[in-house]
């Protein structure tokens, strides 16, 4: 049994200015052998398809894989340029033997400027390269918009089930045991897709807590059912403006289309009935600082939700910084302020010295303006630091040249924060432990994230409070134009009435 394996992710806002490059990805991009060295032994889905390999015997073999930070819309020239190349790939692996199927690493949200439903994009041009019967196994992140058509053109997909994604792994070696499943073992996925009207709030698609706990535990519920292969639910990515964003079920049975769509119908229902847990309510920002200072232990974490990259922001944001030296904060970090420019002043004046610079705030006019302000360079660094976990544990992350600033301010504030060159979102200990700083003494940690750090921050933080920030990954919707986005959808449509099979 010889399996491809290969990979395209991108989530796209497609409320950034930035728009998202071939160039973007190829600066990590792996082709054959690269991705098991790359991969192997690490929690990707990847690292999963390989030690599924090992343990139901199978030949895994290596195509493409690309990935690149979220950020804008995909150009046209990087969505034809990737996907050729996984093509070939897969033409080349077709080559040198018979192949029995392919598993395939997609993010579901991925937006070009030639075509809004980029994985459906992708799936048509592998299903010409190799026909319609071949097994596929698309392995979807939670906040993938997911097409009908992108269901049917893959034979099983199968999302992550855990937001912060703790489990890329564990579903990258479910496809492959699904796999075997199917070559050897004659299962004949059917597939059931509900899509539910409802854009939910990404704070509220936090998997360890209500809402989304229980529609977790149903899943599993139904997933243990006989005849089912796979319960997948995506509550998709809410900032972007494309008529299929929403919220999807996806139920896969072995051979039975009602058993299936009934299933999805009824985890649907319950997703409906509950819509309205799915919007957020953050503190204001002051409310959030002073409630933080005056906690008698550290370190609260502040989540900077309106400037979060992992959602496509510029992660330049100051409004956090200025709001932070305002009141006066001591012991306080921000992770991070992407900003090269003032990554290059910091290393031109070295470490121990003082400069005085514009910091932030430099893309677009929505997270905050470039802040005057006073800074000691603490310490300068290469940028480079492996995930200690629990998400993506082995993988090496490259921030570029960076620079840990402490921004002193006249009334005796004192704000640590760590300038990077190339986005980052702050989901693991080790993006600041590397830096030299050690999150657990602060009094204060803001974090440029909606969700992620969750997984590494709640075990040492005091308290976590999620700030309304203003910026293009606040989930309210109202401060955002959306034109494309099919109507009518809750939140901005609450009076609208809905059930499973009246359509979405
Ligand atoms: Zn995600």
């Amino acid at each position: 049994m010889r399996i491809a394996i290969g990979g395209i992710l991108h989530e796209t806002s497609t409320f950034s200015n930035v728009s998202t490059t071939l160039a973007d990805f190829m600066r990590t991009a792996s082709e054959g052998q690269e991705i098991i060295h790359n991969y192997a032994g690490t929690k990707s889905a990847v690292g999963g398809y390989i030690d599924a390999a090992r343990d139901f015997q199978f030949e895994v073999v290596p195509t493409f894989h690309a990935e690149t930070a979220p950020s804008g819309l995909v150009t046209g020239e990087a969505l034809i340029g990737l996907t050729g190349q996984l093509i070939q790939g897969i033409k080349a692996a077709r080559q040198s033997g018979p192949l029995d199927g392919i598993l395939l690493d997609l993010h579901g949200a991925m937006v070009s400027e030639i075509d809004y439903d980029a994985e459906s994009y992708i799936l048509r041009a592998v299903r010409k390269a190799v026909g319609p019967d071949l097994p596929i196994i698309v392995e979807l992140d939670l906040h993938g918009n997911i097409t009908p058509e992108m269901v049917s053109l893959a034979t099983v997909c199968v999302a992550y089930d855990e937001y912060p994604h703790v489990d890329m792994y564990e579903r990258g070696y479910e496809s492959g045991l699904l796999m075997t499943r199917i070559v050897r073992g004659g299962v004949k996925p059917t597939a059931a897709i509900v899509n539910i009207p409802l854009l939910a709030g990404i704070q509220r698609e936090f998997t360890y807590a209500e809402p989304m706990l229980t529609v977790k535990h149903l899943a599993r519920d139904i997933e243990n059912e006989r005849g089912i292969l796979n319960v997948s639910y995506l509550p998709g990515f809410c900032f972007s403006d494309i008529p299929q964003t929403n919220f999807a079920v996806i139920v896969t049975s072995d051979n039975n289309q009602a058993q299936a769509q009934a299933a999805a119908n009824r985890l649907a229902n319950y997703i409906w009935d509950h819509r309205q847990d799915f919007v957020v309510r953050p503190w204001t920002i002051d409310a959030a600082i002073e409630h933080a200072m005056q906690a008698p232990e550290g370190p609260i974490v502040l989540a900077d939700i309106g400037d979060n990259p992992g959602a496509g922001t510029p992660a330049d944001g100051t409004i956090m910084l200025e709001a932070l030296l305002r009141h006066g904060a001591t012991r306080a970090v921000i992770a991070p302020i992407n900003d090269p420019q003032a990554v290059q002043l910091a290393i031109q004046a070295g470490e121990g010295s003082t400069i005085t610079l514009d910091l932030g705030g430099k893309t677009d006019r929505f997270h905050g303006d470039p802040l005057r302000v006073t800074a000691r360079v603490i310490r300068l660094t290469n940028g480079e630091f492996v995930h200690t976990g629990p998400m993506g544990t082995g993988v090496l992350s490259k921030m570029g040249p960076s620079a840990v600033l402490e921004v002193q301010g006249d009334n005796g504030s004192r704000v640590t924060v760590l300038t990077s060159t190339y986005r980052h979102q702050p989901l693991d200990l080790a993006m600041l432990q590397s830096q030299g700083i050690e999150p657990s003494e602060q009094q204060i940690v803001v974090v440029k994230s909606s969700v992620h750090y969750r997984a590494a921050f709640t075990p040492i933080a005091k308290e976590i409070i999620e700030v309304d920030t203003p910026g293009i990954s606040n989930p309210a919707f109202d401060r955002l134009e959306f034109n494309n986005l099919k109507r009518p959808i809750y939140p901005l449509d609450p009076s609208m009435v809905w059930a499973p099979g009246q359509g979405s």
